[in-house]
């Protein structure tokens, strides 16, 4: 099945911070994904702006490298590409200081031409606050102009407020698009879908069928090239107060009247603001160790500590916790959160874990099946539902789990199976100007103020984060977080 392309209007798009890892990686391959699905109007005009001097030709040259790199297996076709680099060029600018802007703003087409402008926040966080101001005093943005910032959205709840103020002061709220790229993912998209399009599941969406729910974000990569980042972040700030309380919001969210920006994300603040404090014992945090070369090809990683350079480090790579959520809907329902670096597979998963049937009419020796639903993020998106049937033959009535399967790369996927990437989406999002994917500023706020408290009380207490060997599932008071509740996580596969 081949979704529709419905091509967008022209822009203007300005990406600071266009020469860096992320814009290399995800961004340009991104819109040149779309430029060759034959979604943007082939009269948009995007312009990399960062420090170094570079001359257009040297950018597009970067660009082609960066694209023939980072595409992926649908490879870069030599027409499509020049074709989409005849619509790239380059400024080079100082967002702290005053060098380019002058350029930038020769290089942008009068409103009147092309009013929707973008701009691209690729870069540190301490260039967020700058570029808005300058943006502003050089007269670069109109009532069309929207700014996509990127992670983190501040360091703790103080932080995120006096960001939000300064953007506040130069951009409306219907401006700012705060990305999280989780959110474009196709499946969570289908979240919605499958919780508020089929009769099926909302009726057993609550605490009286679920039994708990488990999100996992999973990741072998360590923290190699971003340690002093990660360093001051550790993974309650990376990840837990963005990606999954996203998701946790997604899964456990009221249905909004429509499917509307500020409607969705009214009711994604709701669950932030039902979220009760953690317990103490109920968050573990772990650093990963190193790890010898093993047979097999398993391949040695120094540990966290060497990595950073700091053999006291106490930031934690991985981060475990129990949350509830106080509302009629989940009271009594666990949420048991977990996510960390150099575990022993990339994996992104929800599992939504359903109660015992009340009664087994098969008795004891059929065992116990509780159906289970796996909303897969990354990799191979897709949702499986577990469901119990008679384990086929003579055996007598014998029961077994089998599931149920929808892989979305099979079912909607475009040019040879693959669905869109995050960015492709949440970019085109942006072009049109829907913010249903992305974070309003008082989200961000309510997830820093829940967030806060946690890391305080690490930090009063001195925690020291319990050590895990790299390519494991963590450490080993996560599972016990688990079965003192008489509950297990789920495995962490590929
Ligand atoms: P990077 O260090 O690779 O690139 C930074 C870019 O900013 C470069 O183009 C550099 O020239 C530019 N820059 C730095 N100082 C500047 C200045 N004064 N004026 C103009 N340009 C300047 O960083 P990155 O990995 O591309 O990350 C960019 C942002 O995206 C960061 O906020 C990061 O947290 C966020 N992010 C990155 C990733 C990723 O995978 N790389 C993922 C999620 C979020």
């Amino acid at each position: 099945m081949v979704s529709r392309i419905i091509p967008v209007a022209p822009f203007d798009l300005v990406i600071f911070g266009g020469t860096g890892d992320l814009a290399q990686r995800k961004i340009l391959p991104a819109l040149f994904r779309r430029h060759c699905a034959g979604q943007l109007p082939g009269s948009e005009w995007i312009i990399g702006a960062a420090r170094a001097g570079l001359s257009c030709a040297d950018y597009r040259n970067i660009v082609a490298t960066a694209l023939r790199e980072h595409c992926g297996p649908r490879g870069v076709d030599d027409a499509e590409l020049t074709s989409f680099l005849s619509r790239v060029s380059y400024v080079a600018l100082d967002g702290m200081g005053t060098q380019g802007w002058e350029e930038l703003a020769a290089q942008l087409r009068p409103s009147a031409e092309v009013p929707v402008r973008l701009f691209y926040f690729s870069v540190g966080p301490a260039l967020f606050a700058p570029l808005a101001e300058r943006l502003h005093s050089h007269g670069l943005t109109n009532g069309d102009t929207r700014i996509v910032v990127e992670k983190p959205f501040g360091r703790d709840l103080q932080t995120a407020k006096a960001l939000n103020r300064t953007l506040a002061s130069h951009f409306d709220e219907g401006q700012i698009y705060r990305i999280d790229h989780y959110l474009g993912k196709e499946t969570v998209q289908n979240l919605m879908a499958v919780r508020f399009g089929n009769m099926l599941f909302e009726p057993l969406w609550n605490s009286q069928y679920v039994d708990h729910i488990q999100i996992t974000v999973a990741e072998t990569v360590g923290i190699e090239g971003r340690e002093d980042y990660y360093e001051r972040s550790g993974a309650m700030r990376d990840m837990m107060q963005n990606h999954l309380m996203q998701l946790l919001c997604l899964i456990a969210m009221e249905p909004p009247a429509k499917f509307d920006p500020d409607a969705v994300r009214d009711e994604k603040l709701k669950v932030i603001r039902a979220l009760d404090p953690v317990e103490p014992h109920h968050i573990v945090r772990g650093q990963y160790q190193a790890r010898q070369a093993a047979e097999g090809g398993a391949q040695a990683h120094p540990s966290y500590r060497d990595t950073v350079g700091n053999p006291r480090s106490r930031t934690e790579s991985y981060v475990a916790l129990k949350a509830h959520i106080s509302n009629w809907r989940w009271a009594g329902t666990p949420f048991y959160l977990r996510t960390g670096k150099r575990l022993v597979a990339r994996s992104s998963v929800i599992n939504v874990m359903f109660k015992d049937a009340p009664h087994s009419i098969f008795g004891a020796e059929a065992g116990r099946h509780a159906n289970h639903l796996k909303i897969r993020l990354q990799p191979n998106e897709g949702i499986t539902l577990s469901v119990t049937i008679k384990e086929p033959g003579q055996g007598g009535m014998r029961l077994i789990d089998v599931p149920l399967d929808m892989s979305f790369a099979e079912a909607l996927g475009e040019e040879g199976g693959t669905p869109p990437d995050a960015y492709e989406r949440l970019i085109m999002d942006v072009v049109r100007g829907d913010q249903t994917l992305f974070m309003r500023g008082d989200e961000v706020e309510a997830a820093w103020a829940w967030t806060d408290p946690i890391i305080a009380g690490w930090e009063a207490r001195g925690d020291v984060p319990k050590p895990y060997d790299s390519g494991s599932t963590g450490p080993g008071d996560a599972d016990l977080l688990m079965r003192r509740d008489g509950r297990e996580w789920r495995g962490i596969n590929p």
